[in-house]
């Protein structure tokens, strides 16, 4: 039996399409070849299941092999293998699915999840890398006589009476000249080890030398032979596969070491397991993050019935989940097609939502379960917790019963529990809720000292994300103001209308304004005469909290702020009516001595925030240093 065909029609513009667009990565073919076979395999064992198919079934093992002087390549499975009729109907009708037939068929009896074609042309990349593919196989059914095939590249294929003896397919690749650096050990070995590391059943590639004890010499020395050993480069049962029920805590951290060699171990993690409306199944592990340089080193693999797809699951996974790895299953994220579409895909869309629940609902279990554990956990799921807030409505929603906000004497409290917190002291006149925060407690000490001898608590936020967090919140907390410790004095920034006396008269007042005016000697102060407490600093110097913001979104590269390039940083200046030093001042015979010790208490206050330096900082020095020797 000989028969000469032509590949059904509208095959003929294909293939070059295949060959050049429809996998950029040409070493997938070993992928789809692979899959096929394992597929092959499974179908097999489904079919013993159900009673279809009565023979033994024997080792179902996957074997690749490699011939450098032959250039080939094979692939060859125990599996369900092919008819005459069938590699007709499978291989060349190409718009075909063999798979899509086998479920109708059997989509009643079994599983049919697990063998839904998903790779649609995958045969077919065997010519991005062979100028001629041969297909030699021996069907299943009983009685079934083998059959060979051949094929050049071109729409046409030759289809002649087989010679293998054995159940199953061997797919021989001819490799073609530009794609040599295939036929290499070490590539095939980095290829399978890709895509194929936890594939459902075993894959043997080639065999590896191995030196073996072989007795001693007759001087009694130890002797070695060399034997080759079977390479199975496959883990059948990945963790994911698995009942969460029957695995332990040591089973998540040896998989994710299995995965992540180099790294250190994650807080915690979520086993992922749905079967509607959609089927995925995944491992996501939270890393300890602490900052943003982090964020992408071991990235989350992205599987389809334990094929590796890809680890660029931009849009499969939320953006703020992206800070996770591990691993995600499923065969319902449509592969092999463009970004746009798979950002318009209903099933990712609500795979997305799914995991943004789950995760949410993690956090959760773990702030019910274990309080103090969740806060010291803190300083690492806090600024992924964060991201997740600024980013998805829906997160935040969930996120906002157990995210903390923390202190400077690191307490930590939940929204509610802060705001009960705040709303005993922490009114102003117009009953608004303000928040204070230090973004650098060091340097921001002394402003800290003073509102908390107002019984005010301050909140610490000096993460990366936290100056976009301090706007979500502002925007999501009903009359609630966020101020920085050093946006005013103390009084102001929680302003209650409480008039404080003044010990200058008006006029005192004045000449007092006017002297530290020309000591400062700087256009860009405003300088303010106020009545403080007399324990405050007789000079302190703010910025307004609008104005950082504005400087903090400009050096972050916030859009539309480009007018303020060249605006100079711009202080408030205020000064202690009621500090007996400035009456002191005041009373001081000499205007030299005057202006002098006005530039002194306007340097300490200038110091007390780190923001005297150079000649300022020097002359301050002297200047001490001769007041001192007085
Ligand atoms: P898909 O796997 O998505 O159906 P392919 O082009 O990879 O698309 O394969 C087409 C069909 O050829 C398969 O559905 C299957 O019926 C058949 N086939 C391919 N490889 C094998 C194999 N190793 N053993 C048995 N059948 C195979």
């Amino acid at each position: 039996m000989q028969e000469k065909g032509n590949i059904s029609i509208h095959t003929e513009n294909i293939f070059p399409i295949i060959k050049k667009f429809l996998y950029s990565d040409h070493e997938i073919f070993l992928r789809e070849l692979v899959s096929n076979a394992v597929d092959a395999s499974q179908k097999l064992k489904q079919l013993s299941g159900m009673g279809e198919y009565n023979g033994e079934l024997g080792d179902l093992k996957v074997e690749v092999n490699f011939d450098e002087k032959a250039k080939t390549i094979t692939i060859s499975d125990k599996g369900i293998g092919m008819t005459a009729d069938d590699i007709k109907k499978y291989i060349n009708q190409i718009a075909f699915s063999g798979a899509t037939e086998f479920v109708e068929k059997y989509k009643d009896k079994g599983d049919e999840q697990q063998i839904i074609g998903h790779f649609g042309l995958g045969f077919y990349s065997a010519f991005m890398v062979a100028d001629k593919v041969e297909i030699n196989s021996l069907s299943h059914v009983e009685g079934a006589e083998p059959a060979n095939w051949i094929c050049d590249g071109s729409t046409e294929f030759e289809i002649t009476e087989g010679t293998r003896k054995e159940r199953g397919t061997d797919i021989i690749l001819h490799i073609n000249e530009e794609s040599e650096e295939f036929l290499n050990q070490a590539r095939l070995q980095g290829i399978l080890s890709k895509y194929c590391k936890f594939l459902p059943v075993e894959i043997q590639f080639g065999q590896k030398d191995q030196s073996v004890p072989d007795g001693e010499d007759k001087d009694g020395k130890p002797q070695y032979k060399t034997v080759k050993k079977d390479n199975i480069i496959n883990n059948t049962t990945p963790l994911w596969t698995k009942s969460p029920a029957e695995l332990k805590d040591e089973d998540y951290l040896a998989f994710y070491r299995e995965l992540y060699p180099m790294s250190e171990e994650p807080l915690f993690w979520i086993h992922l397991n749905v079967d509607y409306p959609f089927n995925l199944t995944g491992i996501l592990y939270f890393p300890k993050v602490k900052n943003e340089l982090e964020l992408q080193k071991n990235k989350i693999q992205l599987y389809s019935r334990q094929v590796f797809i890809t680890d660029e699951v931009k849009d499969v996974v939320p953006e703020f989940l992206m800070l996770l790895h591990g691993v995600i299953d499923s065969p319902d994220i449509p592969l092999n097609v463009s970004r746009s579409f798979l950002q318009a895909d209903g099933a990712v869309k609500k795979i997305n939502t799914y995991i943004t629940k789950k995760v949410a609902d993690k956090l959760a279990e773990l702030f019910k379960k274990d309080r103090k554990a969740f806060e010291d956990k803190w300083e690492n799921i806090g600024l992924f917790v964060k991201y997740g807030m600024l980013s998805d409505e829906k997160f935040y929603d969930k996120a906002k019963d157990f995210a903390l906000l923390q202190n400077t004497d690191d307490e930590f409290f939940t929204f509610d529990e802060y705001k009960e917190k705040a709303s005993a002291l922490q009114k102003d006149k117009d009953d608004n809720l303000v928040y204070l925060y230090a973004t650098n407690p060091a340097k921001q000490h002394a402003f800290i000292e003073s509102v908390k001898n107002k019984s005010y608590d301050v909140l610490k936020f000096d993460g990366p994300l936290d100056s976009h967090f301090i706007g979500t919140l502002e925007h999501k907390l009903e009359k609630t103001q966020l101020k920085r410790v050093d946006a005013e004095t103390a009084d102001k920034l929680i302003d209650k209308d409480e008039k404080v006396e003044s010990v200058l008269s008006d006029k005192e007042k004045e000449s007092a304004k006017a002297l530290f005016e020309k000591a400062i000697n700087d256009k860009n102060s405003t300088v303010n005469v106020e009545s403080l407490a007399a324990d405050e600093m007789p000079v302190i110097v703010t910025m307004p909290e609008f104005m950082r913001r504005m400087k903090d979104m400009q050096k972050q590269g916030g859009g539309g702020m480009m007018m303020m390039g060249d605006m100079p940083d711009q202080y408030t200046v205020a000064i202690n009516a009621n500090h007996p030093l400035v009456s002191k001042i005041l009373k001081a015979k000499k205007a030299e001595n005057k202006e002098q010790l006005a530039r002194q208490a306007y340097d300490l206050a200038l110091l007390s925030q780190g923001l005297l330096e150079g000649a300022a900082l020097t002359s301050f020095i002297k200047r001490s240093v001769a007041i001192s020797a007085e």
